[in-house]
């Protein structure tokens, strides 16, 4: 035996087995002032690994199961886009490296992805420019707010109010709020979108902008966009887009060519990044033309060699909204999907978005009240109206469908349509699946009528109960309960 293990050894000589370097006890306090050890809590590699992934257990992703929440676009996002930030080059890239101007050339791979995203995303709105650095799409609706304040400043024009529909999400009167304009809202028609006659009221030259949101909260196209544009520019207001919902009309209909002046877009629902739990997001802003120079510092511009750098010199720029390249894993998601998508891909993205929800509202509605029966786009919003007779409100159907294993839809949203439950079921979901959701819908329309108490008292199936959601307000309890 002792002959093996010199033989084995002989050639790698200096190999030693390591002494363990972390401390004894005893020898923590060595060379430090203090006297005691700090009383921190002392948890084992193993129970932390152990609590993590329990927790990770608990979690309901696209990944696990249906996700219908309405305006959250929770579609699959192409597990590529993952590998892609993995590559070194992208995930360690630090934000101070130098552009090719001092010398630097590690960055242009990352700027040029920047660069290449921003021309995709003007190309499909019709926009002349994209800033990429707002974090989220309210971060992004606050900064398009500035850029359209900037631009009646520089005019030395006042203007006071933003006209926004009731069917709004609310970060757009809280974005137009901050920016420091006064919120007119205006109702919604019984076809579900901003009341012309209604609009036509109060759109006057105090007007900074209208924001709408195209298809709306709904799920409802506005037939009426072109002339709301017109009669706002008449009155020197700006259009604002809330582009959270392009998913429906990706390839189909580009907001720059109905009169819309800015858009956000909300790139972690539409093109490719996971969220929910709070992020990350990244909500690029696009201009037309005539507010190109107030867009943020910086901005990446591709020079005559063809190299790229970052473009600090803007003298009218509303300056810095997000440091360094904005949230630059989730821009590059969106490149890997629009590459990975391409043109005919991205249409039929849309187009399968839009004939899903269809599909679903056809075969729903004779269960569940529609209120605004037309043709939906990329999502609809049934009513818990019919069931609600019965005692059961859309909130119990909701914790019902986690007897299922379906994720609820957005309920109790837009505020205008009473016990609101929007479906958005997004285009990569099977047809099994879409039939499995409503199969289930139906039984749960059923059961109301029959046996309300079931519902009520779910979820049944899992090991959790129905929390107290008053008691949970007043006396929240913020620790841990493991269960099972
Ligand atoms: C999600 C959403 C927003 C806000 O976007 P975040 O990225 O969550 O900040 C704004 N408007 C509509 C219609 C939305 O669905």
């Amino acid at each position: 035996m002792k002959l093996i293990f010199e033989k084995s050894v002989a050639g790698r000589r200096g190999v030693r087995l390591p002494r363990c370097d972390v401390p004894i006890e005893r020898d923590k306090l060595k060379g430090l002032k203090r006297k005691e050890l700090p009383d921190l809590p002392e948890v084992s590699e193993l129970d932390t690994v152990r609590h993590f992934t329990e927790l990770s257990r608990h979690n309901f992703g696209v990944d696990t199961g249906f996700y219908p929440l309405g305006s959250c676009t929770m579609k699959y996002n192409p597990k590529i886009g993952e590998e892609a930030v993995r590559y070194q080059g992208f995930s360690r890239l630090h934000p101070l490296l130098p552009q090719l101007r001092q010398g630097g050339i590690l960055t242009q791979g990352a700027l040029q992805v920047i660069y290449e995203t921003e021309r995709f995303l003007s190309e499909i709105t019709g926009m002349a420019e994209f800033t990429m650095q707002p974090l989220a799409g309210a971060h992004g609706e606050l900064t398009g707010i500035m850029l359209i304040a900037a631009y009646h400043k520089s005019r030395g024009i006042k203007k006071t109010k933003v006209i926004i529909p009731d069917s709004a999400h609310g970060t757009n009167p809280a974005s137009a709020a901050i920016a420091g304009y006064e919120v007119v809202s205006v109702p919604s028609d019984k076809n579900g979108v901003m009341d012309f006659s209604e609009f036509r009221k109060v759109i006057d030259e105090k007007v900074a902008a209208v924001m709408l949101t195209c298809p709306n909260t709904l799920g409802l196209f506005n037939p009426d966009i072109k002339k709301i544009a017109d009669r706002t520019h008449q009155a020197g207001g700006l259009m604002y887009y809330d582009g959270a919902n392009l998913n429906a009309i990706l390839g189909k209909c580009r907001p720059g060519d109905v009169g819309f002046d800015v858009v956000h877009l909300n790139l972690h629902k539409t093109f490719g990044t996971p969220h929910g739990g709070g992020g990350p997001g990244a909500g690029p802003v696009g201009v037309k033309e005539h507010l190109r120079e107030f867009l943020p510092i910086s901005l990446v511009v591709k020079r005559p060699d063809g190299t790229y750098a970052l473009e600090y010199n803007r003298p009218k720029s509303i300056g810095y909204v997000a440091p360094f390249y904005g949230n630059f894993g989730v821009i590059l998601k969106c490149y890997v999907y629009i590459l990975l998508l391409g043109r005919e891909g991205l249409i039929r993205a849309a187009e399968n978005a839009v004939l899903n929800a269809n599909y679903m509202m056809e075969k729903l509605k004779s269960y569940y009240h529609l209120p605004y029966d037309r043709r939906c786009m990329h999502e609809f919003v049934l009513s818990a109206n019919k069931q609600k007779k019965h005692g059961v409100k859309a909130l119990d159907i909701a914790k019902r469908l986690l007897d299922f294993s379906f994720h609820p839809p957005t309920i109790y949203f837009p505020l205008i349509v009473e016990e609101a439950m929007m479906i958005e079921p997004a285009e990569t979901e099977s047809g099994e699946t879409l039939d499995k959701f409503i199969e289930v819908m139906i039984q749960i329309a059923k059961e109301a009528e029959q046996e309300p108490q079931t519902i009520k008292d779910a979820p049944h199936n899992l090991d959790i109960c129905r929390l107290d959601e008053v008691k949970a307000a007043r006396e929240p309890n913020l620790k841990y309960v493991r269960v099972a």
